[in-house]
């Protein structure tokens, strides 16, 4: 419709959303994504393991390390980094084909990959998600249990890293509630937020 994609700036934006592991991102994405039929949402390449329930070319296209670094190599990628052990990148192609056809884009990454989106494509909105708190966050991350505690302690590490560049950002928006996190994150998507 109307009203949806860039209608209000004019041109396609691409939004990148990061945020700390633990943060409740997949939620606060889920629900943008029903809020927002009109948005591509990136799939990323990743060299980790599925998760129960996670689907091949749905939730990440599952590659091995040779794959991942051909398309590394090949220039195929929009950005890329290592995290926790395995590497994540963001497949050019669908993106820029994305934009060009006059939709909005959304990348779910973390921070390292969200510098390149910045150097890379100055024009992007980069929006930051946040916990009510740090406690919060430690609870979440605790709590959650799919990891050991090593990584349960890599992610805190890099969780306060991440937390500590928000200056970087041209928006955070707080998940105290999905849903109104959520209905924000439409707003900037969509071009009716400030940048
Ligand atoms: P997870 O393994 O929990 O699905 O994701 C771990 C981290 O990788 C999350 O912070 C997520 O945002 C990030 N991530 C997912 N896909 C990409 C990507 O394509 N590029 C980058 N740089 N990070 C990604």
């Amino acid at each position: 419709g109307v009203e949806s994609g860039s209608a209000r700036t004019g041109r396609p934006r691409l939004t990148v959303v990061s945020g700390p592991s633990g943060v409740g991102k997949s939620s606060v994405i889920d629900e943008l994504r029903s809020q927002a039929p009109d948005v591509y949402f990136s799939v990323s390449m990743t060299t980790r393991p599925p998760r129960t329930g996670e689907v091949n070319g749905v939730h990440y296209h599952f590659v091995d390390l040779g794959e991942f670094r051909r398309m590394v190599d090949d220039g195929e990628m929009l950005e890329y980094a290592q995290y926790a052990g395995n590497y994540y990148g963001t497949p050019r192609m669908p993106v820029e084909r994305a934009l060009a056809a006059g939709r909005s884009a959304v990348l779910e990454i973390e921070l390292q990959g969200a510098r390149q989106v910045r150097e890379s494509m100055p024009e992007a909105q980069l929006v930051m998600l946040l916990p009510p708190s740090w406690e919060d966050l430690v609870e979440r991350l605790t709590g959650r249990r799919t990891e050991d505690s090593e990584l349960v302690r890599q992610r805190l590490d890099t969780a306060q890293r991440e937390l500590a560049a928000q200056t970087e950002f041209d928006a955070t928006v707080v998940n105290a509630d999905v849903r109104s996190a959520a209905d924000e994150l439409v707003r900037l998507v969509t071009g009716h937020g400030s940048k």
